[in-house]
Formats: C-alpha cells, structure tokens, sequence
C-alpha cells in the first residue's frame, strides 16, 4: 500500500490541453472514485498514474517517490480496463499468473500467489477453464486476479463494469468493495456511473474538462456541492 499524490498536473496532446493543473491528495488504503462526462480526462489521468501516458507538467507520487519518469513495470502498480482482455488460448491459472512468469517468478511462488487470488476471488474451481467457458462476471474476476496476484502498492480501475448488464455491475460493485475491505490496497477507481460513485468511494474527485470541480466524501458532495455541476452529477437537489 501506499499514498498517491497528484499535484497540479497537466496534459497536453499536440499543444491542446486535456488537463489543466489537477491536484489531488490519495491516502494510504483509501478508495478514491474519479468521476466526471464523457472526455473529461478521467482515463488520461489514471493512464499517467499507470506510466502509460508521461506528463506534461507536475508531478505524481506514489509513497515517497516521484514517479514522472518511471517506466510502468517499475511503479509497483496493477490497472483493470474495460476491455480486459484475457488470453483466450490460457486457462484461468495460466492468465492469472502469466504476469509473475513474465517477471521471472518460479514454480511455486506463481502457484502460490495464483491459488491466493483464487481463493479471495472464488474461481479456484475455476482454475483449469478457458476464458470462453466463463460468464462475463467470472471472466471480469480473473481480470481482477491478474490484477491481484501481483500485489501491488495501487490498484487502477478505468471503467471495469461497463461492458456488464445491470445486475451483474450491482454485484460485481460489492465484490470490489469486499475486496478493497479485505486486502486494503489504495485503489483509484473511474466511472462515469454516480451510483457507482456514491455506493464504493471513501472520497470522489468530480471532474469535468479537464480540472477539479470538487473532492470529498460523498455525503458531503450531495449535502454541500459547490456549484451546479456537481450538484447535477452527483444527483443532490440543486
Ligand atoms: P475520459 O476518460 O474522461 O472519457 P479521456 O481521458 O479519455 O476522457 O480524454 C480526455 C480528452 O483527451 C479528450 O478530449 C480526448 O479526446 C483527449 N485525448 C485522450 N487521449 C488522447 C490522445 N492519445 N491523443 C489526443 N487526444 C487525446
Ligand atoms: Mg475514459
């Protein structure tokens, strides 16, 4: 586990700025959910923290280093898409420990993490399937196992209900939820979903066009928002 701090970062694409000084303080273990329109720059965001977009200007720590410019395997982090793509031609076991045998693990240590995950996630009788002989629900878990088995100090989550029906995004919610109380891992989650804001955050971050419109705890956002905006988003009587 480890703090996140955000501060006054900017983005730009071809000299068009996408984000205009974001700043935004994520402690040790908290549940942070980036909320905001379509293109606000939620995914920009989480994409720097990941390593997989360098910033303009500011900077991003992640416990008491400044990671600017550190490459994305060295930054101790795990990102769950949308699209979470698993290998269709890997078992469960195999996709989830595929990063570990990326990174040199042995034998039992990949078995070991592997069954861990499993074990928290429910799939251990999971294990020997293909991913085409999942459920969407299942095959989003092993997406979160592969996340889980390496351990990381943040876990990033852009979006990773979306591509779900209704009922499955109601249950998989609590999953996650569950999952932040069990391991505790400082979590930064992104959706454009206020429910989903206000049902698994500690603290949400509206954003929109690429700035801050305001940060807290949720029953503070509806009982207090700042302008208009949030009080729109977030659904409190204007
Ligand atoms: P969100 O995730 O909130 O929907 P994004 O972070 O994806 O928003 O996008 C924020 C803005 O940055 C949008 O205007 C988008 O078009 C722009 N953008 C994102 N990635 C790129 C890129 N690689 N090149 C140019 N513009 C981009
Ligand atoms: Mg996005």
């Amino acid at each position: 586990m480890a703090s996140v701090q955000i501060h006054d970062v900017r983005k730009s694409f071809g000299g068009f700025e996408v984000l205009h000084g974001v700043t935004v303080p994520i402690e040790d273990g908290a549940f942070v959910v980036l909320v905001g329109p379509s293109g606000c720059g939620k995914s920009t965001l989480l994409r720097m923290l990941a390593g997989l977009e360098k910033i303009t200007s500011g900077t991003i720590s992640i416990g008491d280093r400044v990671v600017n410019d550190v490459q994305p395997k060295e930054r101790d982090i795990a990102m769950v898409f949308q699209n979470y793509a698993l290998y269709p031609h890997m078992t469960v076991a195999q996709n989830m420990g595929f990063s570990l045998k990326l990174r040199g693990a042995d034998r039992n240590e990949i078995d070991q993490k592997v069954n861990r995950a499993a074990d928290i996630l429910d799939l251990r009788k999971l294990l020997e399937r293909f991913p085409r002989q999942l459920s969407g629900g299942q095959r989003q878990r092993v997406a979160m196992g592969r996340a889980i088995v390496r351990d990381p100090q943040v876990f990033l989550f852009d979006e990773p209900l979306s591509n779900l029906d209704a009922k499955l995004r109601v249950a998989m919610r609590t999953e996650i939820k569950e999952l932040h109380q069990r391991l505790k891992t400082t979590t930064v989650y992104v959706t454009h979903d206020q429910i989903e804001a206000m049902t698994m955050a500690d603290k949400i971050v509206v954003m929109q066009d690429g700035i801050v419109e305001q940060m807290g705890a949720p029953l503070d956002l509806y009982d207090n928002p700042a302008n208009k905006f949030v009080a729109g988003f977030i659904g409190s009587p204007a």
